[in-house]
């Protein structure tokens, strides 16, 4: 019997245990390890930020699912992982901490045959002063986070229903940060709100990035087929923003936020504040913070994990100059390089480099942002990898039918921009590939015909249905394989 341990039950690893449980069966087993004792359907965590949907309606609880499943769950923090055992384990094993449940608080080794890391982004405010929910702004990261802030968002709207202005400012909050996708789609839904309201003439709305250029998104900007004409991402953008009223702050580092008021330098080297009512900044992601030790203890970290916490796979991390970056740098199987039983799902995963060109300030300031893996490529690299795992317990042998390339596959990216049968709205864009290939498509960096952006209320329909399927997969219900990632 093999046992095949997975961390993290968000979007990759949940995946990634319903598939190794579905081909796996009773033969082998398969344990989960994940602090939160809720899955939670991230991408709706924008509409419990604006008050349209609750927490219990993003979440639910895992232990029902994964005993239905036969998939042993540990409420747990995986703290180090020891890939070659120790001198008690003779294979791999990972150290956890138990965060609930009668083991509240103790330790234990798990020991597996193939490990996968889906430990997904920690969400570093530290790295920027005065930012996060305890300190002066707004996050929409967790369902917990979301809730908060529409209560923050409350106040403001009620203020304004007293005539009083409200200055709203969203984006990143770190000069490094990704997932501008979230901000972009929350700051429409505010704009929204405020519309629905009456409100927009005592709304002051401002999107603030680390983007050269807006419709940057982290993977460089794209080029876009809209009504029948070709639109580089930053019209595209740009465009949305303006119809919903919202200004804008480019090539911005945010270092520090007091009370209402944020602190960046731009990539012209220029000190700059921006004063706020209500703000919702995205903050810079590291890996988990786990460590890594060998046999002898040693510590081996910085061997099995990138500098940014995220572990390295099969990818290439030569360092090369931006300009020499090609498709086939990016990851197809998400094995780690070291040991050959452990890979590294979804946002865990250490990016070979930046799809957006690296920009510093005169001062030395990076200032762009870091790759994104969205929800989608982040279900898939999932499954592809507990399809691997399968096949190399059933078979015995070390090899990889199934592949997953984000500069192969593609995207779909549904930024909803109000809710509501009639009057919702949403952009939708498609990618593919998600990393540009210069090589195969030198013309447009991806297939223009399968990278299209539209807005309209179908997106919005579209938006709402995929939040109700996912959420039934993620379930494990009846036919729940047959829903795509
Ligand atoms: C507000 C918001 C909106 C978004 N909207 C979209 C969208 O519309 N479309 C889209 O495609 N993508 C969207 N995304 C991105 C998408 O949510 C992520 O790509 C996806 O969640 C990544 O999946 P993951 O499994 O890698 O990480 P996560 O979903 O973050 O899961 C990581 C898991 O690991 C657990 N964990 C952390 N540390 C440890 C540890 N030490 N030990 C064990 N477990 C650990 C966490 O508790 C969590 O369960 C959005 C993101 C945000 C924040």
């Amino acid at each position: 019997m093999a046992k095949v341990l997975i961390l993290g039950a968000g979007i990759s690893g949940h995946t990634a245990a319903l598939y190794a449980k579905k081909y796996l069966k009773k033969q082998h087993d398969v344990i989960i390890v994940s602090p939160n004792s809720n899955y939670q359907w991230v991408p709706s965590n924008i509409w419990v930020g604006v008050g349209l949907m609750k927490p219990d309606q993003v979440k639910f609880k895992l232990a029902p699912v994964y005993k239905k499943k036969g998939i042993i769950y540990k409420q747990a923090l995986a703290i180090s992982i020891h890939p070659e055992g120790d001198s008690e384990i003779k294979k791999g094993f990972v150290t956890i901490k138990y965060v609930a449940g009668e083991n509240e608080g103790q330790e234990e080794k798990v020991d597996y045959d193939f490990l996968i890391n889906a430990t997904g982004p920690k969400l570093n405010f530290a790295a920027t002063e005065g930012l996060g929910p305890d300190k002066f702004t707004n996050s929409v990261c967790t369902y917990d986070h979301a809730a908060h802030s529409w209560e923050n968002l409350q106040k403001s709207l009620e203020k304004m229903e007293k005539g009083e202005k409200q200055t709203f400012l969203v984006g990143t909050g770190h000069p490094l940060a990704t997932c501008q996708g979230a901000a972009f789609e929350y700051i429409l839904n505010i704009a929204f709100e405020v519309n629905k309201r009456k409100l927009n003439h005592l709304a002051d709305l401002w999107w603030i990035s680390n983007e050269y250029e807006l419709g940057d998104f982290g993977m460089g900007g794209a080029y876009v087929k809209r009504n029948g004409y070709i639109t580089p991402t930053k019209i595209f953008a740009e465009s949305i923003l303006k119809e919903h009223g919202v200004r804008w702050i480019k090539r911005a580092g945010v270092h520090k936020v007091e009370k209402g008021k944020v602190y960046y330098e731009n990539l012209a080297g220029e000190q700059h504040t921006k004063e706020f009512d209500f703000a919702m900044l995205i903050p810079g992601f590291t890996g988990a913070g786990m460590k890594a030790f060998n046999k002898l203890g040693e510590d081996i970290t910085s061997t099995i994990f990138a500098a940014n916490g995220m572990m390295k796979v099969d990818a290439d991390y030569s360092g090369k100059p931006f300009e020499e970056w090609k498709a086939s740098d990016w990851p197809l199987i998400y094995q780690n390089p070291s040991y050959d039983n452990m890979y590294a799902a979804g946002i865990a995963f250490a990016p070979p480099h930046t799809m957006s060109k690296p920009m510093q300030s005169p001062n030395g300031t990076k200032i762009f942002p870091t790759p994104p893996r969205t929800g989608m490529p982040s279900g898939v690299i999932g499954k592809i990898v507990a399809q691997n795992v399968a096949h190399r317990i059933k078979t015995g042998k070390n090899e990889h039918p199934h592949e997953a390339s984000m500069a192969k596959m593609g995207a779909a990216c549904i930024v909803s921009a109000g809710y509501g049968p009639i009057k919702g709205q949403a952009a939708v864009m498609t990618v593919k590939p998600i990393v540009a290939d210069w090589e195969k498509y030198p013309k447009w960096g991806r297939n223009i015909n399968d990278t299209v952006g539209v807005v309209g209320t179908a997106g919005h329909w579209m938006k709402l249905f995929m939040h109700y399927m996912f959420l039934y997969k993620a379930k494990g219900k009846a036919g729940w394989s047959l829903i795509p990632e």
